[in-house]
């Protein structure tokens, strides 16, 4: 099939690199004419595992191009993508401002049978905006607007988009339902549904979804934070409710609380749907209002530790992206550590794998940008862990104590041992948990 899709951010370049991979021609736009080029030219503008691979293999073989000519790809596409952003306004309601800007442009280009799909995340009743703004200059005839959220998780999300556990498409036409179904065919062979429902059921499902995973992250560091209260260890506390089945092992994990470009904005957005629709959405104010207590609890703990010296001390940050795998820093926890720390006069020495680019942009010569993990600890009267990355669970710890000024370990992500760190001679803090015996 002839897909384009408009916006090359996570969800567009990985949503066209994988159509591209199943077969079909694409051509993705953007109006970010450097990263047109850069993209032209075989680079691929921001870290998701295993997408250089896909972005050129497709590339080569001449299945996906790029383009910043908006009329070129309504030319081409039978099936035009909408993966813009729809970033939260003032009041915490979505900005669609992208999505209506390009769909007025596109009721202006497009000259037969089309299908307009919202891919961005979009609040109830947008695919009906949409249509009307197309309406405006096309004949009904020549379009249909279909819902199709992407559940897809960055860092993962060339695995999520080719093995999706479900596909929503919100959708009021055969014609178009039929289309979409064809193009995801072949991406939910081992038999997870096409599940195929009305628009505001569709737009719904995406905010619910997200939603609901919020609420279980907030539960959980809830649960966390009276577990340090009641002398509680949040670890077996998980494992004894995730087993139940009807809980389920997966996103019990209590930690600095929940950031990225989705969950934070996508809980403001449905409470804000719902004040618009006079209903009074008690459970989306209380986890809010967690992650915002939540993202400063390292930073709360290194305050209870160092007191009114923190000032004049030396700490060290793990990990800066607002979860591993990414280099997304966008509402990540480890930034509101940061300016917590510096407006407290503290020396922030920082390591990320990935993300330290983005957070020079934010803090230039504010903070220092150490080579590696262990350079970052040097000399630091601390280390404190803000994301999980994998190379971050088993380090050298002897040579961690030999580094650091003091052995002090305030771990965001909970991923030591307890016992053993108490053990080795570290002072070690997690969140929720305690030694055992
Ligand atoms: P992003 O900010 O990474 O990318 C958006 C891209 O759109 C940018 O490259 C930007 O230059 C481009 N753009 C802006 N205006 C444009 C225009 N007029 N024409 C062409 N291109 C334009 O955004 P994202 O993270 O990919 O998110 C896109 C949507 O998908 C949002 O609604 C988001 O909520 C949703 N979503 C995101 C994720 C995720 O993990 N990032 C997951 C599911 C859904």
């Amino acid at each position: 099939m002839k897909i384009a899709v408009i916006g090359t951010g996570y969800v567009g370049l990985v949503s066209g690199t994988c159509f591209a991979e199943t077969g079909n021609s694409v051509l993705c736009v953007d109006i970010d004419a450097a990263k047109v080029d850069k993209m032209r030219n075989g680079e691929v503008p921001i870290y998701e595992p295993d997408l250089d691979v896909l972005f050129e293999r497709n590339q080569r073989q001449g299945r996906l191009s790029f383009t910043t000519d908006l009329q070129e790809a309504v030319d081409m596409a039978e099936i035009i993508f909408l993966a813009l952003p729809t970033p939260p306004g003032e009041d915490g309601q979505a900005d669609l401002k992208y999505i209506l800007g390009v769909a007025s442009q596109l009721s202006k280009m497009i000259n037969r049978y089309t299908v307009i799909v919202d891919k961005s995340t979009v609040p109830v009743g947008t695919a009906e905006k949409v249509r009307a703004v197309l309406g405006e200059h096309l004949d009904e005839t020549l379009f249909d607007v279909v819902s199709n959220p992407e559940f897809l998780r960055e860092g993962v999300a060339v695995d999520d988009f080719l093995k999706p556990d479900r596909v929503v498409i919100g959708v009021d036409s055969k014609r178009a339902a039929d289309m979409m179904q064809r193009l995801y065919e072949p991406f939910v062979r081992s038999g997870n549904p096409i599940i195929i429902m009305d628009l505001r059921s569709a737009e719904m499902t995406k905010y619910a979804a997200n939603s609901y995973l919020a609420t279980r992250i907030s539960f959980m560091n809830e649960i966390a934070n009276l577990c340090e209260q009641v002398g509680a260890d949040v670890d077996a506390v998980r494992k004894g409710m995730g087993s139940d089945t009807r809980i389920g092992k997966r996103f019990l994990f209590p930690g600095v609380g929940y950031g990225g470009s989705c969950f934070p904005k996508d809980v403001q957005a449905l409470a804000h749907t719902s004040d618009q629709y006079g209903y009074s959405f008690k459970i989306l104010d209380a986890v809010m209002d967690v992650n915002t207590r939540q993202r400063f609890r390292v930073a709360d703990k290194l305050e209870a530790h160092f007191g009114d010296e923190i000032g004049g001390k030396t700490i060290a940050l793990w990990g800066l992206a607002f979860k591993p795998n990414t280099d997304d820093i966008r509402e990540a926890p480890a930034l509101y550590t940061i300016d917590r720390l510096l407006k407290a006069g503290t020396n922030v020495r920082v390591f990320d794998p990935e993300a330290m680019g983005n957070v020079r942009k934010i803090y230039g010569d504010k903070i220092t940008f150490c080579e590696d993990q262990y350079e970052a600890i040097r000399n630091a009267d601390c280390l404190a862990i803000m994301t999980e990355w994998s190379m971050f669970r088993t380090p050298d710890f002897n040579h961690m104590k030999s580094l650091l000024k003091d052995p002090v370990v305030i771990d965001g992500r909970n991923l030591y041992d307890v016992q053993r760190m108490l053990e080795n001679g570290f002072q070690y803090e997690s969140i929720g948990r305690k030694p055992v015996g």
